[in-house]
């Protein structure tokens, strides 16, 4: 996959790019990262990116013309999606990497200031994606939230081809189950007993059962689309059960 962030702090990106998995998926060339200073397209002597708002009031825009310029000369004749991070736009989940991580060649739109001039997302932009309901100074690290949840579910990245489907919000649809190491006493707070006795099948009914209990009690919401067993009903019965014990 290749990705191609424009933005006007590409240092910022790239020390996150430069580390761990990101770096580790860039040198077995599961992925392809551009980085592209919007201010290296301005062409007038001062290269200006950004200027005061029509209608007046505070702060700046990004200026259409080097965004045009960046974005037409990056995507060249491919129909790459063309993704503004804006805290305006569809919600960012891992359903939607999963649509992201489906595709060849991504184009990232980092804004500042106080956001882009609007035909860029009227004429050139093709999603505006937020990462949540709360606003950051600008686009870099939201795309690098983007391109980080992404990569991880491209082939090889995680190692084990199914590593990432164990995850939260992975294909049970539910938070993970916790996760312990050694040492199994530390501070007389206690490993789960299940976890030390090798009954691999009992650890996965431990791990299920837990996922659903912590789902229950910290985003019920997502228990909604779960598929549940009749075991899993049970769990989720018990839980439920003592909930309403603990507020009685
Ligand atoms: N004035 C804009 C508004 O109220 O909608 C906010 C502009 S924000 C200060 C500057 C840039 O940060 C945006 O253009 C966008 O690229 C990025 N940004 C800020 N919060 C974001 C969020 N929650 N998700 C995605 N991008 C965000």
């Amino acid at each position: 996959m290749r990705v191609d962030i424009l933005t006007l702090f590409p240092a910022v990106c790239a020390a996150y790019l430069n580390e761990s998995i990101l770096k580790r998926a860039q040198e077995f060339g599961a992925l392809q990262v551009g980085l592209h200073n919007i201010r290296d397209y301005a062409t007038d002597k001062h290269r200006v990116t950004d200027d005061m708002p029509f209608g007046g009031g505070g702060g700046m825009v990004l200026k259409p013309e080097p965004v045009f310029a960046a974005v037409e000369s990056l995507r060249g004749a491919t129909n790459a999606p063309v993704i503004l991070l804006c805290p305006q736009g569809r919600q960012f989940t891992q359903a939607v990497a999963h649509q992201l991580a489906a595709q060849p060649h991504l184009l990232l739109l980092a804004g500042r200031y106080e956001g882009i001039d609007e035909r860029v997302r009227e004429h050139l932009v093709t999603d505006s994606i937020s990462i949540g309901d709360y606003v950051l100074t600008g686009g870099e690290l939201p795309a690098l939230v983007l391109l980080d949840a992404v990569t991880r579910l491209l082939p090889g990245v995680l190692g084990a081809a199914d590593a990432a489907s164990n995850d939260s919000f992975g294909a049970s649809g539910m938070l993970e189950y916790p996760h312990y190491t050694r040492p199994a006493d530390f501070r007389g707070y206690t490993v789960p007993e299940v976890l030390l006795t090798g009954d691999h099948a009992a650890i996965e009914r431990w791990r299920r059962a837990q996922s659903i209990t912590r789902t229950f009690h910290w985003r019920p919401d997502l228990l909604h689309t779960a598929t549940l067993s009749k075991a899993d009903k049970d769990t989720l019965a018990a839980a439920a059960i003592a909930a309403a014990g603990n507020e009685a």
